[in-house]
């Protein structure tokens, strides 16, 4: 039977760092280096400032660097010592369509792949922890079999992984299941048994799911998109409260309580971000329309449409409840990423709205607890973004002097426990707005001091 001693992690991003810090954490006689391209993504994970910002990372980092946990650019040596290696790279969305829909961009995949075949010097059990479309294992397999020889002999494994930002220390110490998929040969199953090994040293026998690897690689496009569907669902449905009076909080614990359906992911919001619910749909839905199944394919593209259309419709709310214009209206938009306990920004839905605000004119100051300035403009990308959008060291700072205050993250911080929002509103324009993307605060509250508060899927006159 095989046993791992010696694990590389290739890409040391949101996935591979906390997932093989986590790893290593959990089994001290395991050795496991993560590796990137990027000097100094290596060089932060080596310093007492990690590059990713997660509640507990730090601890379990600093608990095992130097003694079991390695960071390092040396990615030909990590690999050549490894007896498993896990391909934790980026798969980002491709720019352009080529007539079916957007794919999945495999090219990093695919070099960390051909690296692998290049530099190993003996068998290796490679999984796929990246998020891929179905059957990606089958290229991977073409391109590690060239390699092969008698002495040399590739498994490959999918390993999704299945941690959310903002808890993924949380998710991968008690996680609700791993997922291994296996080519079901006997050295497919001996490699899977393996792995399943590794992570029995802390995660419960029955949590430790096994299945074919096609399974395994269409379960994680399959589980994201059930959870975007769902946030859709309950977005569709506020517009819906707004327009009735029916309250999408009420809609949902009414609804939460079947279990059938159960309470969890029915939270109404300005609209999901991330670098993996929208990427994950794309890439369901370009494999739908490979295989020939368009009405497959436009049922799930709906997901995302509605997705973009939740961010549109608050933003046309906005404008027009600040009497059509905000023409050098100063906009105060309260949380920068995707959502709270990340720095994470990745199509963060502040990205939209901010654009939009700009594109009519709008000033713009931004504050977010854990998202640097270079980082915001980088994301807003646009000519002269420092001259109209302002980044501010707090939330009193940025509604100073503004019209509206947008919540977009659902920060603690910003709940009307913890923040002074009669202090914000002292500081504002009057009449002054409050726009609450998240249904984080207290409408009833904030009007009794004074705000004229909407709140997505609520209805003011209800
Ligand atoms: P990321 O961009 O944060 O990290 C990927 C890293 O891989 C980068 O640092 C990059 O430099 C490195 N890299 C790329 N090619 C390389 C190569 N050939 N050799 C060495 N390093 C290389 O991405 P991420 O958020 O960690 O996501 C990784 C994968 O996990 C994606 O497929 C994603 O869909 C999936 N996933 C992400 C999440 C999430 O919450 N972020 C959750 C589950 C799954």
């Amino acid at each position: 039977m095989t046993v791992v001693k010696n694990i590389c992690c290739i890409g040391a991003g949101y996935v591979g760092g906390p997932t093989c810090a986590v790893l290593a954490y959990k089994c001290p006689d395991i050795k496991v280096t993560i590796v990137d391209l990027s000097e100094a993504r290596i060089a932060a994970w080596n310093s007492s400032h990690l590059p990713i910002y997660e509640p507990g990372l730090d601890e379990v980092v600093f608990e095992c660097r130097g003694k079991n946990l390695f960071f390092s650019t040396d990615v030909d040596a990590a690999i050549q010592e490894a007896d498993l290696i896990f391909v934790s790279v980026n798969t980002p969305t491709k720019k352009t369509g080529m007539g079916a829909g957007m794919a999945a961009d495999l090219a990093y995949v695919e070099s960390a792949t051909r690296r692998i075949a290049q530099v190993a010097q003996s068998s290796k059990i490679v999984v796929e922890k990246s998020t891929v479309p179905c059957r990606t294992a089958q290229s991977m397999r073409t391109i590690l079999d060239a390699n092969s020889t008698p002495e040399i002999h590739f498994d490959i494994l999918s390993n999704p992984e299945f941690l959310a930002e903002g808890t993924a220390i949380k998710d991968l110490l008690n996680p609700d299941r791993v997922l291994i998929g296996a080519l079901q040969t006997e050295s497919g199953i001996e490699a899977q048994n393996a792995l399943v090994d590794v992570y029995t040293h802390w995660v419960p026998k029955d949590r430790v799911i096994t299945t074919n690897l096609w399974s395994s690689e269409l379960s994680k496009l399959a589980a994201n998109a059930m959870l975007a569907q769902r946030i859709s669902s309950i977005n569709a449905l506020s517009a819906i409260c707004e327009a009735t009076g029916a309250d999408v909080d009420e809609v949902a614990f009414a609804c939460g309580k079947d279990t059938r359906l159960g309470s969890k992911f029915l939270k109404a919001s300005v609209g999901f971000g991330g670098s993996c619910f929208q990427k994950d749909i794309l890439n369901l839905v370009y494999l739908s329309r490979q295989l020939n199944l368009p009405e497959v394919a436009d049922y799930w593209q709906q997901v995302v449409t509605m997705n973009e259309y939740q961010k549109s419709r608050f933003v046309r709310h906005i404008i027009s409840t600040l009497f059509n214009t905000i023409t050098n209206k100063k906009i105060a938009v309260l949380g920068f990423a995707f959502k709270k306990d990340t720095g994470d920004t990745r199509e963060s839905a502040a990205i939209t709205l901010i654009k939009d605000f700009m594109q009519e004119n709008a000033r713009v100051a931004v504050y977010d607890p854990k998202v640097e300035a270079e980082q915001i403009y980088m994301d807003l990308a646009e000519p002269d973004v420092e001259k109209k959008v302002t980044i501010c060291a707090s939330a009193y700072e940025a509604a100073e002097g503004a019209d509206a205050v947008v919540i977009v993250t659902e920060w603690d911080e910003f709940r009307d426990d913890q923040l002074d929002y009669t202090k914000i509103y002292a500081g504002m324009n009057k009449p002054a707005f409050l726009f609450d993307g998240r249904l984080l605060v207290d409408a009833a509250k904030l009007r009794k001091i004074g705000f004229k508060v909407s709140v997505i899927g609520k209805n003011e006159l209800a």
